[in-house]
């Protein structure tokens, strides 16, 4: 297939690079050179702009970083650019009415899309093993999955245009919140007197077990290999959690609902972030804990 790759930094580079380990004819843009660059050496071929890099494909996929720049980009040179009938695929964490939005106007103007926003991070991105949820028709999600599957290792439909942004953002949410909750249970532990290994070793086949706990674990030494065994780098970024929980917090706001703890988790990043940690691996905010 011939496919246009729209976004390549830290996550988009190497999707796109596995597209073309797949055998597919990868053409991209990106406005930062040294994206496009990169891109060229995993075998793309760059382009000067969007519109140059969507001419005859079959397919679009988008990385981009929010919902503003994914309209812009598909309104001005995706949509009525790319040849009619081509699929489009934004993989990019986006607010859900964007996302809805952005498809409308490509259903309108004759063309298949879903939004398929990533669980999994840069080395998920670069080893092809991200999880793809996805919005759409049937039949935009039966175009899409191939492509998906080139880049991912599960790849699920969550139902109408949006729901894959939907997922995302609850998910996201939940584990913002259950991090937060797993850094406040092992600092408590120890300020009792618990050896953080006993309380892991109880509590991970306990009632209090999490993903946070036992895949994740925010202490060094304690759980499988995690960031926090590398001075809390090279994980999810606490920039990229809180701007999952400021679009929970917009969803919820949409929707009618009032998720305190979502809201509480909001805070607590944001003045994480604030304090110059926004690089930091989200779990690293266990050390803003213990003191009273
Ligand atoms: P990034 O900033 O590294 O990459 C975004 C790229 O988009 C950049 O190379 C930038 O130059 C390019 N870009 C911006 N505006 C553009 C435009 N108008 N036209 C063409 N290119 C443009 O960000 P990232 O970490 O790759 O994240 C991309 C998306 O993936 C975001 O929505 C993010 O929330 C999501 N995400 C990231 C991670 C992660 O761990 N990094 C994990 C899951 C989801």
């Amino acid at each position: 297939m011939k496919i246009a790759f729209i976004g390549l930094g830290n996550m988009g580079g190497g999707m796109a690079a596995n597209l073309v380990k797949a055998g597919h004819e990868v053409r991209a843009f990106d406005l930062a050179d040294a994206a496009l660059t990169a891109a060229r050496e995993s075998g793309c071929s760059t382009f000067p702009d969007a519109k140059e890099a969507v001419v005859g494909v079959d397919a679009v996929v988008s990385m981009l970083p929010n919902g503003a720049i994914v309209k812009a980009v598909y309104a001005d040179d995706v949509i009525g650019h790319a040849p009619q009938g081509a699929v489009f695929l934004d993989c990019s964490t986006i607010d859900v009415a964007s996302a809805r939005d952005v498809i409308a106007q490509a259903e309108a103007g004759g063309y298949a899309m879903v939004d398929a926003p990533v669980s999994g991070g840069i080395a998920a991105a670069n080893g092809g093993t991200l999880t793809f949820m996805v919005g759409g028709t049937d039949e935009a999600f039966t175009r899409a999955k191939p492509i998906l599957e080139a880049m991912g290792k599960a790849v699920i439909h969550a139902g109408q245009a949006g729901n894959g942004q939907a997922a995302k953002i609850c998910n996201n949410m939940l584990l913002g919140i259950h991090m937060i909750g797993t850094c406040e249970a092992f600092t408590m532990a120890q300020k009792l007197g618990l050896d953080p290994q006993t309380f892991y070793d109880i509590s991970s086949v306990s009632s209090g077990q999490c993903w946070s706990m036992t895949s994740y674990c925010p202490l060094p030494g304690v759980g499988p290999q995690s960031p926090a065994d590398n001075g809390y780098q090279g994980g999810f970024a606490t920039g990229l959690m809180l701007k999952d929980l400021k679009l929970a917090m917009d969803a919820a706001a949409t929707a009618g609902v009032d998720p305190k703890m979502g809201a509480r988790a909001k805070e607590l990043y944001e003045a994480f972030d604030a304090a110059g940690n926004s690089t930091v691996d989200f779990s690293g905010i266990i050390r803003t804990m213990g003191e009273g």
